[in-house]
């Protein structure tokens, strides 16, 4: 089998994924990223998010780094709404435009290189320590080795593969995935007057963390329950009557993204029949919810849904066991860890396993959780970090750490990390720890 050699590897080019390579190799380490989409970003690009929650502590900024940059890029091409990023919640970008300055970003790096189509099919160790692994893109293998191998895959697999201890959640009490799709040729003006003219009454009642959310220039509505109250509904929309469907503009006019839980109970990680009866029910999910919007919701007339993600949302499903394990308690504290890497300010919590609610638990404006780098280690490994929503916490924190700019923080950590872990001949769980943070500061980051 072909062979080829590289100081850091990263393990999946999603959210945390393409930042990791981004640092490791701004830090001197000749990296690659393997990616199985056609695309990197994972659920910040294929998935659909378009909304970047989790820059601010409703006071001020509290994730800058790469991170930062990114969304400045992003400004350039006007491709984000945001008012003032000291307090918004929600920065929303086009999903599209994130593509290419991602690709874009990883281009520029000349110690960086990326394989899209390429799936991370086994893991090499000797003894104790992660020291490669096997990839496939079509038909061929090849054998990629590294010093360091940092599992940005979000469900964990190399850490896993690796015989890492981790715990995931029964079925019946993980939290849903969706399927996040856009709805194009909306009416916005009338669409929002409706909602200032009839303000949600029941879903701003379930969660009321997220109540006092600033969202405005972006427009966000959670649930369907008012609207589908009163009217008689043909029988294949009935399931939809207390779901949560969350829509947000979208940078582009008349166009929104829904994210609509679509729970069945399953997990992720169960491949072939389960896997795929939950994309198929996914699928139409989203077409039954935009032909709900569209019946029920003034303005939403001559919409339509203009594009199915690429990549299911899996909210989720692995977390490693690691050298720290993150609690509500912490988060709770607004604990400062002296091995902080970065910074949360999102409400704690997880949505219910049946689509209908979310269970959260929020911090007071101005404070925030850090993360620690302990989190990223994987018990009974060495040359392996993990970042990204499958890191070490309680589930109930999982809404505080997995969002998309606390992923890119451990992200740019674990990559900063790695690299200096390559050039100081050591191991990532024997990192100076202040060297990091130094390093992290240098980079803007704030920890
Ligand atoms: C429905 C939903 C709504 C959400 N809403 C928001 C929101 O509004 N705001 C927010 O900030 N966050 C939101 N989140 C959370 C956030 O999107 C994710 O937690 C975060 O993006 C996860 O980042 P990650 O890097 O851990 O994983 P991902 O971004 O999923 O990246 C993992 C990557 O690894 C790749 N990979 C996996 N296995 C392999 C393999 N074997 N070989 C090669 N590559 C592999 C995948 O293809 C993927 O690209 C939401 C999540 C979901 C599911």
């Amino acid at each position: 089998m072909k062979t080829k050699r590289f100081d850091v590897i990263v393990a999946g080019g999603g959210t945390a994924g393409v930042i990791a390579g981004i640092a490791a190799a701004r830090n001197g380490a000749k990296t690659l990223i393997v990616e199985k989409q056609r695309c990197l970003g994972g659920q910040f690009t294929a998935g659909m998010m378009g909304a970047w929650v989790g820059f601010s502590d409703k006071e001020k900024v509290i994730v800058k780094g790469i991170a930062w940059e990114l969304r400045n890029l992003l400004m350039e091409r006007n491709a984000i709404v945001e008012e003032d990023p000291n307090t918004d919640v929600c920065f929303l970008y086009d999903t599209e435009a994130a593509k290419i300055v991602l690709d874009e970003m990883v281009s520029k790096e000349p110690n960086l290189s990326a394989y899209v189509n390429t799936s991370i099919v086994d893991v090499i160790k000797e003894g104790d320590t992660v020291v490669g692994l096997v990839i496939l893109s079509e038909m061929e293998h090849m054998e990629v080795r590294a010093n360091v191998v940092i599992d940005c895959t979000g469900d964990a697999v190399v850490a896993a593969k690796a015989g890492a201890p981790f715990e995931i959640r029964q079925k019946k009490d993980i939290q849903p995935m969706t399927l996040v799709g856009k709805m194009a040729g909306i009416d916005m003006e009338r669409v929002k007057k409706y909602y200032e003219e009839n303000p949600p009454v029941h879903d701003h009642t379930v969660p009321p963390a997220w109540r006092e959310f600033k969202t405005f220039p972006g427009f966000m509505h959670y649930g369907l329950r008012d609207e589908l109250e009163n009217v008689e509904l043909p029988p294949h929309l009935e399931y939809l009557r207390n779901w949560l469907a969350i829509f947000t503009s979208t940078p582009n006019p008349g166009e929104v993204t829904i994210n609509c839980s679509g729970a069945i109970e399953a997990h992720s990680i169960n491949g072939f029949d389960e896997r795929t009866e939950q994309e198929v029910f996914s699928q139409k999910c989203l077409h039954d919810v935009a032909e709900a919007l569209k019946r029920f919701v003034p303005g939403f007339e001559n919409a339509y849904l203009s594009a199915i993600a690429g990549l299911l949302g899996i909210r989720e499903s692995r977390r490693i066991i690691g050298d720290y394990k993150v609690t509500l308690e912490d988060f709770l504290a607004a604990r400062e860890f002296e091995d902080s890497i970065g910074r949360g300010a999102m409400p704690a919590g997880t949505h219910t396993p049946d689509g209908v609610t979310m269970v959260v638990h929020d911090l007071e404006p101005g404070k925030s959780m850090t993360i620690p780098y302990r989190c990223m280690l994987p018990l009974n490994n060495e040359g392996l970090l993990v970042a990204g929503r499958c890191v070490s916490y309680e589930a109930p924190v999982a809404n505080c750490i997995r969002c998309m700019p606390q992923c890119m923080v451990m992200g740019e950590a674990a990559g900063t990390a790695a690299a200096i872990a390559v050039k100081q001949g050591t191991t990532p769980r024997n990192v100076d720890i202040k060297l990091l943070q130094e390093t992290l500061k240098k980079q803007d980051a704030i920890i």
